[in-house]
């Protein structure tokens, strides 16, 4: 970064500031408003077995069709609402738009959650998961909740007590973008998790030679299977990259070359026709996606 000093930087750097609190608090807005307005909407992926390519789990992901600015991704909007909090309501909003969805698939298959740390923050995140599991009258088993690392950031005590009270309801945990953050084995030790989803930045170019990524995912994989927990190998895309992380043991893929997130409308049309196999596609058809 170019650095100076001066005044002329000082004034420039506290206006940026302002502008980006300004901003973020139009983004705010424009987020309440979204929820009252019913804008935000749930999309899905599907999680596919290794050995059969059959869909156990679709993984949701939140979009927001914006009246201007068109679908939003997450990616924009996500990190905004946990810095301003209103990811709460949102989560709260999609913990129960996904019970609902999952009541009306079929019982083998699962729905992942992605969870903010800032919702483990709060002590009603598992009254939130009791009551919309109750409502929906899904069974706890089918949804598994995604979790960072950044959740042992704060109070670690904390996050795995909730933990233990969400595994007592019956609810799945899974370790979500591993080996991005603040990988501590500390924690694959002491939480209860079910699955370790290994970050796409591992599987990409995993089957190349000359990077380390196919060992990384191996002793990942290993791990996992050690401590009885599933491997998700997150973000593939090529069928290279397929036959590299399936060498290196990944029990579950997920990733654009079996599909990217659907509406809920054609996970259902899909399940209900009994199309639970996604096969991976040929370089044509991922183009025209
Ligand atoms: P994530 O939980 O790691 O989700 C996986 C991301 O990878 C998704 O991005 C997905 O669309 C993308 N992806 C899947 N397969 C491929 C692939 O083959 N290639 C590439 N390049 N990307 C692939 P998306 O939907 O943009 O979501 C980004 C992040 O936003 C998520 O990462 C998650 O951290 C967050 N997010 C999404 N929905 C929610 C939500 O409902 N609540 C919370 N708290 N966070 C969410
Ligand atoms: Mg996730
Ligand atoms: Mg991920
Ligand atoms: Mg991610």
């Amino acid at each position: 970064a170019a650095k100076g000093g001066g005044r002329g930087q000082f004034r420039f750097y506290s206006d940026d500031l302002r502008d980006r609190a300004s901003h973020r608090h139009q983004i705010e807005e424009d987020l309440r408003d979204a929820l009252v307005k019913d804008e935000l909407e749930m999309h899905y992926q599907p999680i596919v077995s290794a050995d059969e390519h059959k869909v156990v789990c679709v993984e949701a992901l939140m979009r927001w069709n914006h009246s201007d600015r068109g679908m939003v991704s997450p990616a924009d909007f996500i990190p905004v609402a946990e810095e301003v909090g209103i990811i709460r309501q949102m989560g709260e909003w999609a913990i129960n738009e996904v019970c609902q969805r999952v009541a009306d698939w079929p019982t083998t298959i699962r729905a992942a959650i992605n969870v903010s740390a800032v919702q483990f923050a709060s002590d009603d995140l598992t009254e939130i998961v009791k009551r919309a599991l109750k409502s929906s009258g899904v069974q706890p088993s089918r949804i598994e909740l995604e979790i960072t690392e950044s959740v042992f950031v704060g109070d670690m005590e904390r996050a795995l007590r909730m933990f233990k009270e969400l595994k007592a309801m019956g609810v799945r945990l899974a370790l979500d973008d591993f080996g991005t953050g603040y990988s501590s084995l500390s924690y694959l030790r002491d939480a209860p998790f079910d699955k370790i989803k290994i970050d796409q930045s591992f599987v990409r170019g995993c089957s190349d030679a000359g990077n380390n990524n196919a060992a990384i995912v191996s002793a990942v994989v290993s791990l996992a299977r050690a401590l009885n927990m599933e491997t998700v190998a997150e973000g593939v895309e090529t069928k290279d990259e397929l036959a590299a992380v399936v060498a290196q043991g990944a029990s579950h893929l997920q990733g654009a070359l079996f599909s990217r997130a659907q509406s809920a409308d054609y996970i259902t049309d899909r399940l209900e026709a009994g199309e639970l196999i996604f096969e991976p596609r040929g370089p044509e058809k991922y183009r025209s996606d």
